[in-house]
């Protein structure tokens, strides 16, 4: 099989993701592979089609390890870690996708899974326009069916029974981002720290600990607020504190983890084995999160999960972005012999992602099984790329 054009597909600021790009590749035998990436679609786009997709398609293959190794060291010798490795992971997303389409098996098979039989998930506490207006330090609020993110700030508990009668096994939440924008999130107010841990105390009154809880953070606060909002956590037993810091600094992530009995998860901002590595190998994380299709796709994301593994780790695949972002963190689970959850937003999978995709699988009783589809098993749906506003852009050909 081989690779004959690079197209990318943008829903557009008026559609319910507008800071997310698709990516298709197609191949010489008609079969069409799908990715996407999350943020600054257009800039993504405009770095495929100037620069990645005219020196991979010279390449001709199709094969993802040969496309991922072209694509990062060219891009390497200029940084090469931000938007070009995230476009890369779409591109190698899509490429998985066609080749497993092309064995007529789901993509997990084609990894060598399963290897576990199901893969638990939590629900990240976002309504279904988190995607659309996400600000640093705040949530989104609407009027769609479920609007996690104000339950989890106005009635905690009451969401909490909810989604423990759904079989969710976590939810995620981060009731202190709101105040993260005071003191420049170099310190936590006592008031504030007392109100942000409000949401932990109601969610443990009304549930007690039939559901796990994750304190998410945003990278938003300094290192003595994070340690001081660590503590305070404690007594309410979260899964992990995640990204309370911004995580890039082994040390200062070392000394967090050395401050406080919460587990520490570490960290989908991170990009590729070279920045997971020394995080993994020091021993500085309690569990391992990846974005497939930011840290260089499946293709990165499976050495990522073998350099945890080594260190007898779980991992968790990030989702709060697309729909292809979610299937392709479903597959990894269910060829990772560490995968611990798939992160989903309940909102999304019913309000959003059926807008875009032609199938969905979606999680029973608090856990995905393995797909049984070929590839990723979804596509675009057909109109996607005539709907209003949306921008079509392809190199080479279908
Ligand atoms: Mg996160």
């Amino acid at each position: 099989m081989r690779l004959t054009g690079i197209e990318t597909i943008i829903p557009g600021d008026g559609s319910p993701l507008p800071e997310i790009v698709f990516v298709r590749v197609h191949t010489d035998q008609g079969i069409v592979g799908h990715g996407e990436t999350y943020y600054t679609p257009r800039a993504v786009a405009a770095y495929i089609h100037e620069f990645l997709a005219p020196k991979i398609l010279t390449l001709g293959s199709a094969s993802p390890e040969a496309v991922w190794e072209l694509g990062y060291r060219t891009a390497s010798r200029f940084g090469g870690r931000g938007l070009e490795l995230r476009a890369l992971s779409a591109i190698d997303v899509a490429l998985w996708d066609a080749l497993a389409v092309s064995v007529g098996l789901p993509l997990h098979v084609v990894l060598g899974g399963p290897s576990v039989d199901r893969v638990p998930v939590y629900n990240t506490c976002a309504g279904p326009s988190y995607g659309k207006s996400w600000k640093i330090g705040g949530g989104a609020t609407g009027a769609g069916r479920f609007e996690d993110y104000d339950a989890f700030l106005q009635r905690p508990g009451e969401l909490a029974r909810e989604l423990v009668a759904e079989g969710f096994a976590g939810m995620k939440i981060w009731p202190f981002d709101r105040f993260a924008h005071r003191a420049g999130a170099q310190h936590i107010a006592p008031e504030d720290l007392r109100a942000g841990l409000e949401p932990f105390e109601k969610i443990r009154e009304a549930v007690g600990s039939q559901i796990e809880i994750m304190a998410e953070g945003h990278g938003l606060w300094s290192l003595p607020a994070a340690k001081k909002i660590a503590r305070a956590l404690e007594p309410f037993q979260p899964a992990w504190i995640e990204d309370l810091i911004v995580a890039d600094n082994p040390d200062a992530l070392a000394e967090l983890k050395r401050s406080t009995t919460i587990p520490l998860l570490v960290s989908e901002y991170l990009m590729s084995r070279f920045e997971y590595s020394p995080i993994i190998e020091r021993g500085i994380a309690d569990q391992v999160m990846i974005d497939p299709t930011w840290c260089g796709g499946i293709t990165e994301s499976r050495r990522i999960v073998a350099l945890a593994d080594a260190k007898r780790l779980p991992v968790t695949f990030h989702d709060c972005t697309g729909p292809f972002t979610l299937l392709a963190g479903v597959h990894l689970g269910f060829s990772s012999p560490n995968a611990s959850y798939q992160e989903v937003v309940r909102a999304y999978l019913s309000e959003v992602y059926p807008q875009f995709v032609d199938d969905l699988p979606k999680p029973g009783r608090g856990a995905y099984v393995p797909p049984t589809r070929p590839g990723l098993g979804a596509v675009l749906q057909t109109d996607v790329v005539d709907r209003p506003g949306v921008e079509v852009q392809l190199t080479g050909k279908r």
